[in-house]
């Protein structure tokens, strides 16, 4: 049996390709597909991820090709779909797109899966065989299940910057709006357990990693137990976490002793009434203290920010470089506030006639899809693009990270996204 699994791409990756030069975090979705493959079909696996490689598909043939994508790499993953089951394969499409819009996904290959495709997998590739596939398989997602050891054998020639990640935890207990974690896994927290983890970064012999989980501290009781285990392992991790951590001084200081050297923090906006439209519950005026505590104990932030929420306006924008200048976050990551399908705050924009286009490929946070009730779009779209000049000049970079512990790490990160920064888009195509 020869199984192809792809990671389509999307036009974030068409840019100018900066991510294909040294970046990006390992994703495990593909590696822990393919280590769901039962042994008996001595299977033979090839993983594509396209934002990285390029690879002539015409010369290949396979039996089975699954690919994976979001909503932003939809329609290259519909394209793909095409192509292969032209060429007589059997063809699946999984991830977050998927599984929020099964029905739509549906029309352009064999089968969907929806959920975490390892717990289903095995079943797809029995009916596979026995010729009995069905259009849409729902996979379980249940406490405690195991998670077979990823094929990081299948990437090991791929060029990530962040090569060495792992999962603690899938999913998220919080109800942001416009987050499709959270509708994934229906608002729950699906937790690995911790002897499993420890295991795998022993195994992997891993000094250095990255917790790919959407809301690391989500389970905060988890969490601490988790950190605990880690101690002894006397590792150096990054993590994402909410702000409101920052006062649980237990969890803090076995955050520090634990390894953990970087985080990010979504806090998304300067506005309060913001936070409220979203349902996001994080306090703007708790920022700073949040930020001077991980400093305290010398752990970095990147801080989210996204623009195009109802209540931002054209001076809101204007000051945020300045906003974040005087929090004294490390590193900064502007994005488009974007409706992504299969949400909430899609479905309530596109009642409201309130989207732009309906064209996914631009569904990738650095293109306006909807109308701000503020801005005119093409002008937030050049506010966008200003603000991250602005926010990654020289004098600015410095600023944020002049004299601090991790100097030549932050300074390299920085200049990173000065790099994407070039590569914003100005105009919109619609
Ligand atoms: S806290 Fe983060 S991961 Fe959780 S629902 Fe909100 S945006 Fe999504």
């Amino acid at each position: 049996m020869k199984i192809l699994l792809i990671l389509a791409s999307d036009l974030v990756y068409k840019y100018e390709n900066i991510f294909s030069l040294n970046n990006g975090f390992a994703p495990l979705s593909l590696t822990t597909l393919a280590a769901s493959v039962p042994e008996k079909y001595n299977a033979e696996i090839k993983i594509i991820d396209e934002g990285m490689q390029k690879l002539n598909y015409n010369k290949l043939d396979y039996d089975i090709v699954g690919i994976s994508c979001c909503a932003s790499s939809s329609n290259r993953a519909y394209e793909l779909a095409e192509y292969w089951k032209n060429r007589g394969a059997y063809t699946i499409i999984g991830g977050y797109h998927a599984t929020l819009n099964p029905e739509e996904v549906s029309k352009h290959c064999d089968s969907v899966i929806c959920g975490f495709g390892e717990n289903v997998f095995p079943e797809v590739l029995e009916d596979f065989v026995e010729n009995k596939t069905r259009k849409i398989y729902y996979a379980e997602c249940k406490q405690n299940t195991p998670l077979p050891l990823p094929r990081r054998d299948l990437i090991k020639n791929i060029n990530y910057g962040a090569k060495n990640t792992i999962f603690a935890t899938r999913g998220c207990i919080n109800k942001c709006k416009y987050c499709s974690v959270n509708k994934f896994t229906n608002s729950n927290l699906i937790k690995r357990p911790i002897s499993e983890i420890v295991d795998e970064i022993k195994l992997c012999k891993f000094k250095k990693l990255f917790f790919l989980d959407s809301n690391f501290t989500a389970d905060k009781e988890y969490a601490k137990e988790l950190m605990s285990a880690l101690i002894p392992l006397k590792i150096k991790y990054y993590a994402d976490v909410t702000y409101d951590i920052y006062n649980d001084s237990e969890l803090m200081l076995l955050l520090k002793k634990s390894g953990c050297f970087e985080v990010f923090i979504g806090f998304e906006t300067s506005q309060k009434s913001n936070l409220k439209f979203n349902n996001k519950n994080n306090e703007t005026e708790k920022y700073r203290d949040c930020i001077n505590r991980f400093h305290e104990l010398d752990i970095s932030i990147t801080g989210g920010f996204m623009l195009g929420m109802d209540n931002d306006t054209e001076e809101v924008i204007l000051n945020l470089p300045e906003y974040v200048k005087e929090l004294g976050v490390d590193v900064v990551r502007y994005t488009i506030y974007t409706p992504i399908p299969g949400t909430t705050l899609f479905d309530e924009y596109k009642n409201n006639n309130r989207l732009l286009t309906l064209n996914y490929d631009y569904y990738d946070y650095m293109h306006i899809v909807h109308k701000p009730l503020n801005i005119e779009p093409q002008r937030l779209q050049e506010l966008f693009a200003k603000i991250w000049k602005e926010t990654y000049l020289h004098k600015n970079i410095l600023n944020r990270i002049y004299g601090k512990k991790d100097f030549c790490y932050l300074y390299m990160v920085n200049l990173y996204f000065k790099l994407l920064q070039r590569t914003i888009p100005t105009k919109l195509p619609y």
